[in-house]
């Protein structure tokens, strides 16, 4: 599947970090993961984040942080009562995974700060690897999941399936469409706004960068002047 837009032109990132950093200044939702928190929990919570809607997760994550105050506590309690913690969240196989993580993290002492090192870790996928390198490290690794792969096919107007957050193209265009400094604001607009408008169903109506949207010129052409 290639993605032929790419490379971007500098105009067309520029419109978009304007447009999402604008939009993120409306719209930031104080998730409890977003405050200065220790690396075990940021950890666990992009790991809880993954295939879940955040809003879900924040009973989950602000039980599990009283039950599981560091890696040790989880690393010593047994899987049924990890599955109890984050039942509400269905996908109970993650307590098998979180046991493992407690166990690892023990071993190695502390989280680690880079990539390879964190998909090695139990139960950690490509997406809260990035997510907590971005967000909690404060290094500069684009994120990429379902979401951002939906809106930027929709908006660059290229065809997506399963495997296209794992595209090398892909993964390329997202980085060159993130800010050099402000980085991490961008993450989080984009997150934001591809769950909260570019949704599967999206709000057309309310969304900033519909004028220059490829879904939406071909879906509404003939009805505007988009000039
Ligand atoms: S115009 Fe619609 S399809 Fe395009 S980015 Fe906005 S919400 Fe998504």
């Amino acid at each position: 599947m290639p993605i032929d837009v790419y490379p971007v032109s500098q105009e067309l990132a520029v419109y978009l970090r304007k447009k999402l950093l604008a939009w993120e200044q409306n719209n930031y939702p104080a998730f409890p993961w977003r405050d200065e928190i220790p690396p075990f929990h940021a950890l666990v919570a992009e790991v809880l984040l993954q295939r879940t809607r955040a809003e879900q997760v924040v009973p989950v994550y602000l039980n599990f942080v009283r039950v599981f105050p560091n890696p040790a506590s989880l690393a010593q309690t047994n899987i049924p009562d990890i599955e109890k913690v984050i039942a509400p969240l269905g996908l109970r196989w993650r307590a098998r995974f979180l046991h493992e993580l407690g166990k690892e993290l023990v071993a190695d002492g502390s989280v680690p700060a880079n990539l390879v090192s964190l998909r090695k870790l139990s139960g950690v996928g490509p997406y809260a690897a990035s997510a907590y390198l971005s967000f909690h490290v404060g290094r500069r690794v684009p994120i990429v999941d379902s979401n951002v792969v939906r809106f930027y096919g929709r908006f660059f107007g290229f065809r997506t399936g399963p495997e296209t957050r794992r595209d090398r193209q892909l993964l390329d265009l997202a980085d060159s469409i993130m800010p050099k400094r402000a980085f991490k604001r961008f993450n989080y607009a984009l997150i934001d706004f591809t769950r909260a408008i570019c949704r599967p169903k999206p709000l057309h109506d309310i969304c900033p960068v519909a004028k220059r949207c490829a879904f939406y010129r071909e879906r509404f052409r003939g009805e505007f002047n988009f000039t």
